[in-house]
């Protein structure tokens, strides 16, 4: 029997006993952003409507009351195949959950069905064409209801890309159930949709809860496409074992691409909607159970996977818009661990994508089209923080200067003084009377023979060839940045003119100074630094020892831990049962379960190699990615400047130099932080970062206030983990 949560009065509730039940079955200390309000609010009875991006941790919202009330809680969900996981998920947690829809035998769903009626299930999954079945409705009433959840909420609404007829019937649950207490849950962005759930839905007065739409642990990348297999080969080979998404453009290069990397001794398996209906079944499942690591898919893929460590979305092909490509990058790192979101870019797949856009019948419709693309364009090219520019799509404001995961902020493209060039592409745009596209105006600048060119006669201007210093491809990404800054615009969708603007007479009459990009060289893709603070080998015995056990439960790996679990044992080398319950993701039920098998692992491992904890394995995998700008950091720093006067000296962000001193105290050389950072600061950061549960950066800054910055709370955080590191190795 559930114990009261709620007092008499309805209005205060026994907190505690929220978190004792959080961590008796999920293994949790604490909770994600949101999710603590979400609750009271849905105990005291108030419908709810709840926007979190994927990996918000959205499940928990309705999941956690529901062992906290009396009565069972519906969930209406979408997918057979999510409800299943869900329900394996929570049972694996020692939680009473059932699921009904049409995979289930006569037989099968009377069982539920009585054990529904004496009240032995907490949580019940239905589709949403079942719900409203009159004959299911009434069984319904019979029961003890304490809450309905709507999942995926947006499918209700025509405005979104995933509307679900079946969702539109939904539209009178409230009729059926006025008494009890709805929730819905989106992870859709666009405010039409969000609006048009709760009049649907007719929820009642909704308290509304938008999470931030950032995912800290998405590392942002756009690389210049140039030998696409090349680089993805070359990034591959440094993640051999992990779960990724390849996207492509065509069925066609999803199949050779895919056939390919099997030829390169990769397990990859293409998915799009030409294949037949249970090979794709097949494939989803294969990946699901990380009996292949890589899917190469259109975007026909995604819908459903849940899969919760995947650690790589890769573009191999332009994304025709944001809206796409966020919800497709959103796919990666569920499970809240680094992952990488990369990005192929190139000219040519622009082309492709207008010569699509272009055979759409309806002009609006096509109008639209292109200005996406615009929205996309510019997010590849653009040198602002691409996180900054993502969420700011999405009409959020983000703050900070340097978000640390992105290729821009990380790595800011050199610049160079641009105001000739700028004024050898202005003044040609002017002379030719803002008549032509990019492409000509670098036929002239590079001084082409071109037949339109000489009959428009440009080769006799005064700009013919006076651009030759730099390769076509140059000319173009120059005049694409300076639309970009705003001293230039395009005019038109499919063939765009190139304008002057307000801001280019400013150019021409040397008032004004313009920064450019310097022309690309080859960079690098960057490695993640900070993922590797775990011993790599146990934890690819613990994923043995995980598979074994999966398989032989006929489930997923994930729903016996996450990675992040398994990370964390990986890192703490529990010894005891005790010891191992303190891992993030091990409740009750797993901890009986699994918990001897682990431990033992652990142990053995540890005896044979003799370790004492030794998490040395950041220092070796930094000490090779210390690059030039590092050493010139660090050169500085020596000479005793702060962190300021590095910033200034070197022409970077504040953050840029604070990253630099992180990663050079991570892989090793000795770096006091007392200069940066207040001891009395360390001491309340050191005393946060011990507190067991979510580590991420933003809930430590938000539990330590606005008086610390990030770098701070970075800074010390290395220099604990290094010390520490250092402590056990003596
Ligand atoms: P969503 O449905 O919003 O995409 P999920 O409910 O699948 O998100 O949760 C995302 C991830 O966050 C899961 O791996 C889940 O185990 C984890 N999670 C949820 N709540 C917590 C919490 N309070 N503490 C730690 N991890 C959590
Ligand atoms: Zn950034």
């Amino acid at each position: 029997m559930k114990r009261e949560i709620r007092d008499d009065y309805g209005k205060h509730f026994n907190m505690a006993l929220a978190y004792q039940t959080l961590q008796k079955y999920f293994g949790h200390t604490s909770f994600l952003p949101l999710q603590e309000d979400v609750i009271k609010d849905i105990l005291l009875k108030n419908d709810v409507f709840v926007l979190m991006p994927t990996g918000g941790g959205k499940s928990l919202c309705y999941q956690l009351p529901a062992l906290l009330l009396d009565g069972v809680t519906i969930v209406v969900s979408p997918l057979i195949a999510l409800m299943k996981d869900q329900v394996d998920g929570l049972k694996a947690n020692g939680v009473d959950a059932a699921y009904i829809n049409s995979s289930l035998s006569f037989d099968k769903i009377q069982t539920i069905k009585s054990k529904l009626l004496e009240n032995r299930i907490s949580i019940l999954y239905v589709a949403p064409e079942r719900i409203m079945l009159p004959d299911f409705l009434s069984f319904l009433q019979r029961l003890n209801i304490s809450l309905i959840a709507i999942d995926e909420a947006h499918c209700i609404s025509e405005w979104g890309h995933d509307f679900r007829p079946e969702y539109r019937q939904l539209k009178s649950l409230k009729e059926h159930f006025p008494q009890i207490p709805l929730v819905a849950l989106t992870a859709t962005a666009i405010p039409e949709v969000q609006k048009d759930i709760i009049t649907q839905l007719k929820l009642a007065d909704p308290k509304i809860y938008k999470a931030s739409f950032d995912r800290e642990n998405l590392f942002y990348q756009v690389k210049p496409k140039d030998n696409a297999y090349h680089q993805l080969w070359e990034y591959l080979k440094n993640h051999k074992r992990d779960s990724g998404i390849i996207y492509c453009f065509s069925r066609k290069s999803t199949d050779d691409l895919s056939s390919k990397l099997r030829e390169d001794g990769y397990r990859a398996l293409p998915y799009h909607a030409g294949l037949d209906s249970d090979l794709r079944t097949e494939t989803q499942d294969k990946f699901r159970k990380d009996d292949i690591e890589i899917i190469v898919a259109t975007i026909a893929f995604g819908m459903g996977i849940d899969k919760p460590n995947i650690r790589f979305v890769i573009h191999y092909d332009l994304p025709r818009n944001l809206e796409g490509y966020y919800q497709e990058t959103g796919r990666a790192g569920r499970d809240g661990l680094e992952s990488d979101c990369i990005l192929f870019f190139s000219y040519g797949d622009k082309v492709k994508i207008e010569y699509f856009i272009g055979q759409k019948e309806d002009e609006t419709e096509k109008r639209i089209a292109y200005d996406k693309l615009q929205d996309m364009l510019n997010f590849c090219e653009g040198r602002t923080c691409r996180r900054k520019t993502l969420l700011n799509y999405f009409g959020e404001v983000y703050h900070e200067t340097n978000c640390g995961k992105c290729d821009n902020c990380l790595e800011p493209k050199e610049t160079v003084d641009g105001t000739i060039i700028a004024q050898k592409i202005i003044s040609c745009v002017s002379r030719i009377k803002e008549r032509f596209g990019v492409n000509h105006i670098v036929d002239i600048l590079c001084g082409s023979r071109s037949q339109r060119l000489i009959r428009n006669r440009h080769d006799t201007l005064t700009t013919y060839g006076i651009g030759k210093e730099y390769t076509r491809k140059q000319w173009q990404a120059f005049i694409r940045e300076l639309v970009q800054l705003g001293y230039l615009r395009l005019d038109g969708d499919r063939y765009p003119i190139v304008k002057l603007s307000e801001k280019s007479h400013g150019i021409l009459s040397e008032k004004e100074m313009v920064l450019l990009t310097k022309p690309a060289e080859e960079v690098q893709i960057a490695q993640k630094y900070f993922d590797e603070s775990f011993d790599r080998e146990l934890f690819e015995n613990l994923r043995g020892l995980r598979k074994r056990l999966a398989d032989a439960e006929g489930m997923p790996p994930y729903i016996i831990f996450h990675d992040s679990t398994l990370k964390a044992m990986a890192s703490h080398f529990p010894q005891n049962l005790s010891d191992f319950q303190r891992m993030d993701g091990v409740g009750e039920s797993k901890l009986e379960k699994y918990g001897e098998l682990f431990v033992e692992e652990i142990r053995g491992y540890c005896k044979e190699r003799n370790i004492e904890p030794k998490p040395t394995s950041v220092h070796s995998y930094l000490a090779k990615t210390t690059t030039s700008t590092l050493q010139e950091t660090l050169e500085l720093y020596k000479q005793d400047l702060t962190i300021e006067e590095i910033a200034r000296k070197r022409n970077l962000a504040i953050s840029t130099i604070a990253s630099h001193i992180e990663k050079l105290i991570l892989s090793g050389e000795e770096i006091s932080i007392d200069k940066f950072v207040d001891i009395d600061k360390q001491k309340q950061i050191v005393r946060e970062l011990s507190i067991p549960g979510s580590k991420r950066w933003a809930s430590i800054k938000e539990r330590l206030g606005d008086d610390y910055t990030y770098e701070e709370i970075r800074l010390v955080s290395a220099y604990n983990y290094v010390r520490s590191a250092a402590a056990e190795l003596i």
